[in-house]
């Protein structure tokens, strides 16, 4: 049971992602999370790096911004800005239950064996992406600012991870391209 929260890979950044090893496995689409994972919690800044990085993703992926926020506004916005399609589903169909998954798979057109969960929380973005058989990527969160329930999740998520690394199986953190650049300190704005 505990190994449906272990990402299979970890990276710092979402630009740390290997875009070729990625193909190279069969993914066709990549649903990404938005809060700590694109942008900063209820941000809109996206760095220059991270833009460039999704430009390149978007001639080789169907890709889907999928999202637990409360409201669509920003949402709205960050599609609009980025020309992508989002999901934002509160209730249940947020992550990690299968409603809002769903929905952003039927804007990929692809299927879950050949898509990939791009997020920064064990118990919403890599739970959810894992049951539905998705290849899942954690990222390491961009804030230190984030939603009260969130933060309870965070302790929850320590001890998994404490878990599986005793049992061997928590992957090491891997950073493609930009990588010690990347890796230190949060970023403001
Ligand atoms: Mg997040």
């Amino acid at each position: 049971m505990l190994e449906r929260f272990c990402p299979d890979e970890i990276v710092p950044r979402l630009e740390n992602i290997d875009q070729q090893a990625l193909l190279n496995r069969g993914i066709k689409a990549l649903l990404i999370d938005v809060d700590n994972t694109l942008v900063n919690w209820r941000g809109h800044r996206i760095p220059k790096q991270r833009v460039k990085w999704l430009n390149r993703a978007k001639d080789n992926f169907a890709i889907c911004l999928l999202s637990n926020s409360i409201t669509a506004r920003r949402l709205r916005h960050l599609g609009k800005v980025l020309a992508l399609p989002y999901v934002c589903r509160w209730g249940w169909g947020r992550k990690p239950f299968g409603g809002g998954y769903r929905e952003a798979i039927q804007h990929t057109g692809v299927a879950p064996a050949e898509t990939a969960m791009i997020g920064d929380q064990l118990l919403t973005d890599i739970f959810g992406g894992n049951r539905l058989g998705m290849h899942t990527i954690m990222v390491h969160t961009l804030s230190d600012s984030e939603f009260f329930i969130t933060r309870i999740n965070r302790w929850i998520e320590a001890l998994i991870r404490m878990r599986l690394t005793s049992r061997g199986i928590w992957p090491p953190v891997s950073a493609h391209e930009i990588g010690s650049q990347v890796e230190a300190g949060n970023e403001s704005g």
